[in-house]
């Protein structure tokens, strides 16, 4: 023993927690007992569910569930070692090349989720003395991944395209032979609007600097077919780094990036999330194939089609509260204070609706909200219910 030593571990976190607590800050886990749909049950109790990214309702989908049972059946449950060792079964070649043909890609590459995508990455890219330039709103993993990389870090407020520019001029001036990433996202996950992303790709071109985009809440719920914003806006080949995750709409799990051959062949040498990881579940890969054909066909295109219906529908239901028509699948409404929010999740869900509340550090303080998201599963019925409660409530 030393003279000195740390706090007994429960004795120091244990007042911390009863902190956040007195906060409205305390976070804790409730089961879920049923699976991702309209309807499930939550801490024993049946609620509509207005809470989860599965938009399209692919979780699921039989067309998915006979993928994922197939390849479990053929490749067992886990791929065994990571995939420049021994992790790259089958199912893992076909999802990349079916990501790269829906991204219209020359290649991608699938990763055990989205998170460890853009930890990963960045720092493959850019290092010390280069720089990051950031929307203020972007997910925790893209902020984390920058961190990790050493880059310098700015950020600009959100879709403020003016302050990009004044950061890009700044960072050509101050170091003019650095590598600069611009990193935004297509739909925000908290704010559910969309970035400028012709704006931006115009600016960061006239300054020579790459651009990544986090299509986490686009792919599977913007175009058509659910390609998501960058194709929507045919700029695929001005977007050097598209990312994704296949948990959300797709209905699966993992994440991806998608872009040139280079790109990726470059990942697979230096990307230390990619590298130094167990490869995701060949049946999860196989899941995520699945969900990218679907999206393709005739039904995957009427679920999309539906979404938005069902989008549009709930903002005439709630026409002072919901834009019309909704940007995307999640609708926040604002409320402030942390147990407003709160105290607005605990009133639907007597009422039997589940719409979480969400609070810092997920978003600022004092900018908690309800996060509702739609679903193509939802029926007009639901949502009528819904908004409803919301009117009663609110
Ligand atoms: C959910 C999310 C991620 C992380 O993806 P996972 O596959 O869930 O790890 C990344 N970016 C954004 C914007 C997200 O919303």
């Amino acid at each position: 023993m030393t003279e000195y030593s740390n706090a007994p571990f429960d004795s120091l976190f244990f007042p911390l927690l009863e902190e956040l607590e007195s906060k409205h800050l305390r976070r804790s886990l409730r089961l879920l007992e049923t699976p991702q749909g309209p309807s499930v049950s939550l801490a024993g109790k049946n609620l509509l569910n207005f809470s989860s990214n599965d938009y399209l309702g692919l979780a699921t989908a039989p067309e998915l569930l006979a993928s994922f049972q197939d390849a479990a059946a053929t490749y067992g449950v886990g791929s065994g070692a990571s995939r420049l060792i021994s992790g790259t079964l089958p199912p893992h070649a076909e999802l990349e090349t079916t990501l790269a043909s829906f991204k219209k890609t020359e290649a991608a590459l699938a990763f055990s989720c989205g998170y460890a995508t853009a930890l990963g990455t960045i720092p493959a890219i850019v290092q010390q003395n280069d720089v990051v330039i950031l929307d203020k709103l972007s997910h925790a993993c893209l902020v984390d991944g920058s961190r990790l990389s050493g880059a310098s870090l700015r950020v600009f407020p959100h879709n403020d395209t003016e302050k990009l520019e004044s950061h890009l001029r700044w960072a050509r001036e101050k170091f003019p032979s650095a590598r600069i990433l611009v990193i935004t996202e297509s739909v925000f996950s908290m704010d559910g609007d969309l970035s400028p992303l012709k704006e931006i790709a115009d600016i960061k071109d006239r300054y020579g600097a790459w651009l990544m985009v986090d299509e986490a809440h686009g792919i599977g719920v913007v175009g058509k077919e659910g390609r998501g914003l960058v194709d929507a806006l045919d700029l695929g080949e001005r977007v050097e780094i598209q990312m994704g995750t296949l948990g959300k709409a797709l209905g699966s799990a993992g994440g991806y990036i998608a872009g040139s051959r280079t790109l990726i062949d470059w990942l697979i040498n230096r990307c230390r999330s990619f590298i130094f990881s167990t490869s995701p579940p060949p049946a999860s890969a196989a899941a995520s194939t699945a969900a990218l054909r679907l999206l393709q066909s005739p039904q995957g295109i009427a679920r999309v089609r539906s979404l938005h219906e069902n989008l549009a529908a709930l903002s005439r239901l709630c026409p002072s509260r919901i834009p019309a028509p909704p940007p995307s699948a999640i609708l926040p409404i604002l409320l402030g204070k942390e147990e407003t929010a709160l105290a607005a999740t605990a009133k639907l869900a007597e009422e039997g609706f589940f719409v979480p509340a969400v609070r810092f550090p997920t978003v600022p303080k004092n900018s908690a909200r309800l996060r509702l998201t739609v679903t193509a599963s939802h029926s007009h019925q639901h949502l009528a219910d819904l908004a409803a409660a919301l009117n009663r409530i609110l």
